[in-house]
């Protein structure tokens, strides 16, 4: 069975009594020269709600960070907590690669994103919601409120763009959107 958080408490309170006790039957045996014993609380929250029961100081560094030293002779009991645990553990980690790397002569770099054409860059053709027989190529369909893109996914027959004036055949421009659209992200 698991020791509840009550017998843990105790056994460690018994364990630094009886090694303060070994301490002094042992002259000779040197000390930690660490006296911090640490005890985090995460949040920064959690350091002052602890300082605000016990009546005591906080010290905050220069990240924002907050702790409270509580002193026993030369044994520090040393309560922290931080602005964004999840932050300052990334920036930990980061400075830690950032130095392996530096040892290894080696830098780091973000990885490169294969590109896959967007949406964006796909449009071949507009569509007017409003009035479905209306089709516009690119060039005449861009830039106007309410257009719908299309790719080539969205028409299957392909299409010719209807601008112009529908009376007069010779006026409209009449460019089939999938072969005559402008290629982006390829060989010319
Ligand atoms: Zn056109």
């Amino acid at each position: 069975m698991k020791p509840s958080s009550q017998d843990r408490r105790s056994e460690y309170i018994t364990g630094l009594r009886e090694l303060a006790d070994w301490l002094e039957q042992h002259p000779d045996v040197a000390v930690p020269s660490d006296e911090r014993m640490l005890l985090p609380l995460l949040t920064n929250t959690a350091v002052e709600e602890f300082a605000a029961t016990h009546g005591l100081t906080i010290e905050t560094d220069s990240d924002g960070n907050m702790a409270v030293d509580l002193r026993f002779g030369c044994i520090t009991y040393h309560v922290y907590g931080y602005v964004d645990f999840a932050e300052h553990r990334k920036k930990g980690e980061e400075k830690q690669a950032r130095a392996w790397a530096d040892s290894n002569d080696m830098v780091i770099q973000p990885r490169e994103v294969a590109s896959t054409p967007s949406h964006a860059d796909r449009v071949v053709a507009y569509r007017n919601p409003w009035r479905p027989g209306v089709l516009l190529c690119r060039e005449h369909g861009e830039g106007w409120a309410g257009m719908e893109p299309l790719t080539s996914d969205d028409l299957p027959d392909g299409g010719t763009c209807t601008h112009g004036d529908p009376a007069d055949p010779s006026d409209v421009c009449g460019r089939d959107v999938l072969i005559d659209a402008p290629q982006t992200g390829g060989a010319r």
